[in-house]
């Protein structure tokens, strides 16, 4: 798959974003380390997701960790 701009995944434009309930940005607001919910692959130029990671916070962790 790619993108309008011509990336795909394994591009340095094609990053891992975090998203968050609104529940998370209120806890976060307060200062609390909250683990998202959702992370999407996309493309940060254009904004095409190539992929969504939902699951525990564990894992979302871990991902977001790995690609770092
Ligand atoms: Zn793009």
């Amino acid at each position: 798959m790619v993108c309008a701009c011509g990336y795909s995944i394994g591009d340095p434009w094609v990053v891992p974003k975090q998203r968050y309930s609104f529940f998370g940005w209120f806890v976060m607001s307060c200062g609390i380390s909250y683990p998202p919910n959702r992370i999407n692959i996309e493309c940060d130029r254009c904004g095409e997701v190539f992929d969504v990671i939902e699951g525990t916070g564990e894992f979302l962790e871990e991902y977001t960790r790995r690609n770092r």
